[in-house]
Order: C-alpha cells, then structure tokens, then sequence
C-alpha cells in the first residue's frame, strides 16, 4: 500500500519519533504549527475518522491512551489540543488516520 505514514511507521520513511508502542506511533510534524506539533497514529492502517468500526476502534483507543502519556514527555502541564482533520472538507491531506497533538502556548479559540 502506498501510504506515507504506513512508511514511516515501518522505517522507511525517516521520522522523529516522540513515542511508540505496539499499537501506537508518534512523531513530530515536518510543519509545525505551534511548538509542540505530534503526529499520534495507529500503526494499523485505518483511512481516516470515516473509517473507523466496530472492528478497528480498539487502535484508536490506543491513540487515546497514549495521548497522555505523549503530553507528559512533551511538558504540556497547561493543556493541548487534538485535532483529526477528515476528507475533502476537513482537509485531509494524508489518508491514514492521524491526531494532531499541539500545544506549548495558548491556542486560538476558534476551530473552523
Ligand atoms: P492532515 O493535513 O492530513 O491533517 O495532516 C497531515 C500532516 O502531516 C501535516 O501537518 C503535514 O505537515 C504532516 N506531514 C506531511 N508529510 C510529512 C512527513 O513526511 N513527515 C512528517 N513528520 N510529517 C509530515
Ligand atoms: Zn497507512
């Protein structure tokens, strides 16, 4: 499959990685937009929000789980955000679902 982050969860691609367990994998973002910037996935190849079942929701509990533990090694005492952009309108532009986990300052409190 011809997926990037499928790629860099296996090592071909190179990544920094922040975090990794056997259900989860965390990376910086190549274009951060706030001072921290992960990228949290399952190394299960799951498309997007729009794809999650019944099946395939225990990785993204495991996203979940490790979200946490991720904002702790990464000092976000004050709070942070998660952030899962879908499809066309949500301006998905990798299609192997992923979290968005920012924070380090004050975000603005608009989303759309
Ligand atoms: P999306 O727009 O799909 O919600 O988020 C995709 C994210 O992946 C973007 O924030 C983009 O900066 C990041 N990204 C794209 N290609 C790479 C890459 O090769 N390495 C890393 N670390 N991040 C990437
Ligand atoms: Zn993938």
């Amino acid at each position: 499959m011809d997926c990037l982050f499928c790629k860099i969860i296996a090592g071909e691609i190179p990544s920094s990685k922040v975090y990794e367990d056997d259900k989860v994998y965390a990376f910086r973002d190549i274009n951060p937009q706030a001072p921290v910037h992960v990228l949290v996935v399952p190394k299960e190849h799951i498309a997007g929000a729009d794809s999650i079942t019944a099946e395939n929701s225990s990785a993204v509990a495991a996203v979940f789980e490790a979200i946490p533990k991720i904002a702790d090694l990464e000092g976000l005492t004050n709070g942070y955000r998660v952030i899962t952009n879908c499809g066309e309108d949500g301006c998905q532009s990798v299609r192997h679902l992923h979290f968005h986990l920012v924070g380090g300052k004050k975000l603005p409190e608009s989303m759309a």
